[in-house]
């Protein structure tokens, strides 16, 4: 069987390909990758779009979401090859809303360039930016009635649902873009490296025989896996999935039309270099489409994409590590991640966790530490006398504190101070070697709770204060519904006994003092972690992780763009 793999249009994919993502690189007007993405934002765009249009942009209201916010559509080009694209069906996967407001911006701005060209005068788009506008606002999977909109081929429970039904049934595309964001620590194969991109054509029905159609979505996906290797070797997986019939992509490639997944994976990069790739993606597809560059078949077919892994990677582990005594305890992996910011920024990386704790051998990690030598416990909590926001322990005075195994250091605000309160909000500003934690001392203030009272402890929470020393239970009853579940409430009148050691500190003035840690590092809990050769109280520290930043070796640390005071959990167990 003849193949394409040296055929010119493989050549003319791949430029068209490293021009595109040339030109998204530069493109001043791109979607803003750091933002949350709404249904307006997409509307304007496209307003735009159709009002400056030379290739006739058409945009249209496809209809209305469950609670009733529009869902739009654009078309355009002139030719017989129908292709329809949708995107953002699951609320919280915005990538390739991103990808299609620039495309059509592209596609506008080059509708000259001889690889546009084809596109526009071959092909008829359909594209729905965001199929999902109450998912969006919500940044949720879900649709407001709780519906996974692509588990509803079938049922057709939601509007939305509905809605691409009688799509794909008016327009009779012969083929369709199925576009999400999946895991974004998902691997390809059992390797460390991350699925950037992972395609799929959806099955049809087990038992029926693979039709043209399919065939043709194969061949796509299987250009798309040689484009992108070209420029991410090793960073595109097959999307692992049963057949299933009510899904979205089954249902329409079971209507005889050529259907893809393209999901959006996580990135050892950036953001916007993963969206950009994303958009060079799609772009070269459809030139694919319009120039018939699906046939003959590739050499390196559909079936040679290396599946996805089985796990998702952590950010971080820590490898046979000893917790607990020789005795009590043993040697276990940690598995350690951070809380993942937007899908479409980059985020500081902050607020670790403790994911997962055992023989972890299986799981891929972004980053390895060997602690085969190593023995580690939960950091402590130092409370440090005359810690105000006036006087925030130095950097030197943190890290001697770090060398002792103490991640993080209370201090005490008067509420009734201004210049506390002032100085809490230059603090907050300002990053820290370890978790800086304010309690706020309330009983400077007068007894009866006043709207000023108010106003000042829910700013000061907002600032990063994260514990709040009240001295009666009304007060503490009335604050609580106030403030955010982050903050804590210490009531001496029903103090357990840690809590206890706090507000009698409170009350007399501090001194360094410790609140007993649960000595081993928990499921569930910040990787705060004092790591040492031997395990033992005295024990020089290795390794001191704040939020799974190593302090001690700065060689071992990672960028922290606004990393500052993280509320914490200084007492849970
Ligand atoms: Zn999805």
């Amino acid at each position: 069987m003849p193949t394409n793999d040296n055929d010119d249009r493989t050549d003319q994919l791949a430029g068209f390909f490293a021009f595109c993502r040339e030109w998204h690189q530069h493109h001043p007007a791109k979607t803003d990758a750091a933002r949350q993405l709404t249904i307006d934002y997409v509307h304007e765009r496209l307003a735009q779009l159709e009002a400056d249009s030379e290739l006739s942009i058409e945009v249209d209201t496809l209809g209305e979401s469950y609670e009733r916010r529009p869902i739009y559509i654009a078309k355009l080009g002139r030719g017989d090859r129908r292709v329809l694209l949708w995107s953002q069906m699951h609320g919280d996967e915005p990538s390739h809303t991103a990808v299609l407001l620039d495309l059509l911006d592209f596609l506008q701005l080059h509708a000259q360039h001889p690889s546009v060209r084809p596109i526009i005068d071959r092909c008829e788009l359909w594209m729905v930016p965001m199929l999902s506008p109450d998912g969006a606002a919500a940044n949720t999977r879900r649709n407001a009635q709780g519906i996974d909109i692509n588990r509803d081929a079938r049922n057709l429970a939601s509007p939305e649902g509905r809605l691409l039904k009688s799509l794909v049934r008016d327009f009779v595309p012969q083929f369709g873009f199925n576009l999400h964001n999946q895991s974004t620590r998902r691997t390809v194969s059992n390797t460390r490296k991350v699925a950037m991109a992972s395609l799929m054509a959806p099955p049809l029905a087990p038992g029926n025989m693979p039709t043209p159609s399919l065939t043709r979505a194969e061949h796509l996906a299987a250009i798309a896996a040689r484009l992108w290797q070209r420029h991410a070797p090793g960073h595109v997986g097959r999307y692992k999935a049963d057949y299933m019939a009510r899904a979205f992509g089954e249902w329409v490639q079971s209507q005889g039309v050529s259907t893809m997944l393209i999901e959006v994976g996580g990135t050892d990069t950036s953001h916007a270099e993963l969206l950009t790739m994303h958009f060079a993606l799609l772009s070269s597809l459809l030139l694919a489409i319009a120039t018939g560059a699906y046939e003959p078949p590739p050499a390196q077919g559909y079936y040679d994409i290396p599946l996805n892994g089985d796990f998702d990677r952590f950010d971080l582990a820590l490898r046979r590590v000893q917790i607990g005594t020789t005795e009590r305890g043993g040697r276990v992996d940690l598995g350690i991640n951070w809380k993942s910011a937007d899908r479409l920024s980059d985020g500081p990386l902050r607020q670790s966790t403790i994911v997962e704790l055992g023989d972890l051998e299986p799981h891929p990690a972004a980053r390895e530490i060997d602690g085969q030598h190593l023995a580690a416990r939960a950091a402590d909590t130092a409370f440090v006398d005359n810690f105000t926001p006036l006087a925030i322990p130095s950097h030197e005075a943190q890290s001697a504190l770090a060398r002792r195994g103490f991640a993080t250091v209370v201090g005490l605000v008067d509420a009734s101070d201004d210049r506390h309160v002032d100085a809490l909000a230059t603090m907050a500003q300002q990053p820290q070697l370890l978790h800086v934690a304010m309690m706020i001392d309330t009983s400077t203030l007068a007894a009866v709770p006043s709207e000023e009272h108010l106003r000042r402890i829910v700013g000061m929470v907002k600032l990063g204060a994260t514990t709040i020393v009240v001295d009666d239970l009304n007060t503490a009853s009335w604050l609580r519904s106030l403030l955010p579940e982050s903050a804590r409430l210490i009531v001496p009148a029903a103090l357990p006994a840690t809590s206890e050691q706090i507000a009698m500190g409170a009350a007399r003035g501090w001194s360094l003092s410790t609140l007993p840690s649960p000595e081993r590092p928990l499921l569930g809990r910040r990787a705060d972690l004092a790591v040492a050769n031997r395990f033992s109280p005295d024990a020089e520290m290795q390794m001191l992780l704040v939020d799974g930043h190593d302090v001690l070796d700065p060689a071992r640390q990672v960028e922290l763009p606004g990393w500052f005071c993280p509320p914490i959990e200084i007492m849970s167990n």
